[in-house]
């Protein structure tokens, strides 16, 4: 907890438009965290996308609480707002479970749909807790990703857009009360000194170091985003009418973690890009709902077909801001003509 820790709160806040920035160990112990000082525990329901990384499913079950798998859309691939309302009904009605917190997926560095989400949860009572891990520096309506939600977490893993050099995260919200609870949280439950615990709590601590490189990377962030932008508006230019992509809604803008298209062939296109030497990645092979840790999980009414369908025929291509004009030509004609059948 060297001074860059506090520097680094303070230009993230700014950042994000919020007023608190909570640095801690990685992107899963930043959604964890808002969790444990909510205090959701065993006999909570938590909603979440199925089509998702583990770890936002992980927490939930860490804290004690039940997660509840909803479907996404299949063109923002992001929470389906009907299907979350059809879960928060569900468990209503079924009795022993307490609807607490919706858990927003912003996939691939696409924001949700917060206008939808923000008002089931105002009309059944519930938190939200963004999952931005990969959409720092996005926004909608101009509102920066980070003060969407009630709590916002987010990654410094070095493969979402703002990467440090190992594990990092940070817990944006405006909430100066949770923003307290966390930050003892993070330091084992301490009090206002060192040796005294006042509730139980985690070693979540970002590095001295991490701060001190993602001080340093922040001031070029602003440039990288508009790159990837940049680069997507390219590839969907050049993919148009050959695959379905992931599409971003007016007002609002994608931070471009990954670029993933959607055809019925993923596999033979990642082979044949794979050959030529065009490193692709899938995101994600298997739902939440089909994976052997969380085969007991809830699933909303109505199952999660879309997710399933997703995890069959997406494919990511390479995105990164120093991608130059020429790899990404090649990687256009390679994908356009494997597409076209020729
Ligand atoms: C990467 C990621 C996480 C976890 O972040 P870590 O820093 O690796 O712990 C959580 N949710 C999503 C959607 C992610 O992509």
């Amino acid at each position: 907890m060297g001074p860059e820790v506090a520097e680094l709160e303070q230009v993230l806040a700014k950042f994000c438009q919020v007023n608190q920035a909570i640095t801690c160990s990685s992107g899963t112990d930043a959604l964890l965290l808002p969790l444990m000082a909510w205090g959701v525990g065993p006999g909570d329901a938590v909603f979440l996308p199925s089509f998702t990384f583990p770890a936002t499913a992980e927490v939930v079950a860490l804290v004690g609480a039940t997660p509840i798998l909803c479907d996404v859309l299949p063109d923002s691939f992001n929470l389906d707002p009907w299907s979350l309302e059809a879960a928060i009904a569900d468990i209503g009605t079924a009795g022993s479970l307490i609807p607490k917190v919706i858990i927003a997926v912003d996939l691939f560095g696409l924001p949700a749909d917060y206008a939808s989400i923000r008002s089931l949860a105002d009309h059944h009572g519930l938190k939200v807790l963004a999952d931005a891990a990969q959409s720092l520096g996005a926004s909608v309506l101009g509102h920066p990703v980070g003060s969407l939600a009630d709590a916002t977490a987010t990654s410094f893993f070095p493969a979402k857009p703002l990467g440090c050099y190992g594990d990092g995260g940070s817990v944006f919200t405006d909430d100066k009360q949770l923003g307290d609870a966390i930050r003892s949280i993070r330091s084992h439950g301490k009090g206002s000194s060192k040796y005294e615990a006042e509730r139980i709590g985690l070693n979540a601590r970002l590095d001295t170091l991490q701060a001190a490189v993602l001080i340093s990377k922040l001031e070029v962030f602003p440039q990288e985003l508009v790159f990837r932008s940049k680069i997507a508006h390219r590839y969907r230019d050049g993919l148009s009418g050959l695959a379905m992509l992931q599409s971003v809604p007016p007002n609002v803008k994608s931070a471009w973690a990954q670029f993933t298209l959607r055809t019925k062939n993923r596999d033979a296109l990642a082979t044949a890009l794979g050959s030529v030497g065009i490193d692709t990645a899938i995101y994600y092979p298997y739902p939440i709902h089909r994976q052997r840790a969380y085969a007991s999980a809830r699933v909303a009414p109505g199952g999660c077909p879309v997710a399933d369908q997703l995890s069959s025929d997406v494919l990511s291509l390479p995105m990164h801001p120093y991608l130059t004009e020429v790899v990404q030509d090649f990687i256009l004609e390679e994908a356009g003509r494997i597409l076209q059948g020729g």
